[in-house]
């Protein structure tokens, strides 16, 4: 159940969270089973049959998620990329194209080009900053416009209005992964995307403790599509990650304005340190995508990157020198994590066009005390 009239953070925690009505637990319960006991042949309780087709704890979910994204469906899947695959599944067929941001997240990248591409699809990049270039990158038989934005590591801002108004205008459906941003800074349906993707694994779980991913939309005959790739392939999130999930997503607002709040500090310590080249964050006002991210953002986000001056060298050992920023993949826990993107994140797109360059470090900031993160990032500096 939705209640349209409430804020974010209520609807975070209220909608498809109603108390389990036969004991009064507050929490809903998981349900852990693989079936359900039938009243006679066909005739199913609530509709609930065999776990891969419904459950009522992704069911929770999934209402939780269409009604942050602002959506009129939300599917949950057992990752990001299965829930990408879903989707692009749903929606290509051979001769398609497919115009991509060019620093999207590489598993993206390497979905589309090493699966889709063989099957009959084709695949371009484009800086989706840049709306010229998406306009000129957009050819008669692009079915899809993938758009990521912060993108990853650059954290370049893409206009998801503007884009999804030429994307439109193509006959292609506008796809954002939100990602970075949750729903919480950023609504891309309510900007005119059709699609918005997550890996819920991020800040929505929260808690670097489950993989998830999630397509919300609003069109009913697409999200019949998916919800039948969903069934028919497989690829759902068991009721444990569903409801660890849904216990993350509660939280949400709260994180994120921390995440926000540190991520600022610390692009406000470093910027003009004398050993960095640069430092990418939105929330920067010389940032090129600054004004853009600040219209269509509640806040920055979590996420930042930095260009070392010394180069590979350097960025190797920065990465190992933090203590608070610990050495891993993955990013949206409450603990800072720091990632080398061309040999850990971005490994698979080595030598195409979504190559990060060799200095860029990339910071998943945490929610511990903002002094302390900022301390530890100039003490590795040093
Ligand atoms: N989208 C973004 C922006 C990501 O960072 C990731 C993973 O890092 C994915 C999608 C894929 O998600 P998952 O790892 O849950 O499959």
């Amino acid at each position: 159940m939705t209640n349209d009239s409430h804020g974010f953070s209520t609807r975070a925690i209220h909608d498809g969270q109603a108390f389990d009505p036969t004991t009064g637990a507050v929490i809903p319960p998981v349900y852990l089973t693989t079936t359900f006991v039938q009243k006679a042949i066909g005739d199913l309780r609530n509709g609930y049959e065999y776990t891969r087709g419904t459950n009522p704890t992704r069911d929770a979910l999934q209402v939780q998620l269409a009604s942050l994204e602002g959506g009129r469906h939300g599917l949950s899947f057992a990752s990001g990329l299965a829930a990408e695959d879903a989707l692009l599944r749903s929606v290509l067929k051979p001769g398609d194209h497919v115009l991509m941001g060019n620093d999207v997240y590489g598993g993206t990248h390497r979905l589309v080009s090493r699966i889709h591409v063989p099957w009959g699809v084709t695949l371009s990049t484009v800086d989706a900053s840049d709306i010229d270039a998406v306009r000129q990158a957009l050819r008669p038989e692009t079915s899809v416009l993938w758009l990521e934005t912060p993108s990853n590591p650059l954290m370049r801002i893409s206009d998801i209005a503007a884009l999804a108004e030429l994307g439109h205008a193509a006959g292609a459906l506008v796809v954002v992964d939100n990602t970075f941003a949750t729903p919480y800074l950023q609504q891309p349906l309510a900007l005119g995307a059709d699609v918005v993707v997550h890996s819920t694994t991020k800040y929505l779980g929260g808690h670097s403790d489950v993989l998830g991913g999630a397509v919300v939309l609003n069109d009913d005959e697409l999200a019949e599509k998916v919800g039948f790739m969903q069934f028919a392939a497989g690829a759902v999130s068991g009721p444990l990650d569903a409801w660890l999930t849904t216990r993350g997503i509660k939280t949400l607002s709260l994180r994120m304005d921390r995440h926000s709040q540190n991520a600022q500090a610390i692009a406000e310590a470093l910027v003009g340190h004398p050993k960095l080249e640069r430092v990418y964050y939105p929330g920067l006002a010389d940032h090129p995508g600054h004004d853009i991210a600040a219209r269509q953002m509640r806040g920055f986000g979590g996420m930042l990157s930095i260009a070392l001056a010394g180069g590979a060298d350097a960025a190797r050992r920065f990465a190992e020198a933090t203590v608070l920023f610990q050495l891993a993949e993955s990013l949206g826990g409450v603990e800072s994590l720091v990632n080398y993107p061309a040999e850990m994140t971005h490994a698979s797109v080595r030598g195409t066009e979504l190559e990060v360059p060799a200095g860029v470090i990339r910071l998943s900031v945490g929610i511990e005390d903002a002094a302390d993160l900022v301390d530890d990032v100039l003490t590795a500096l040093a």
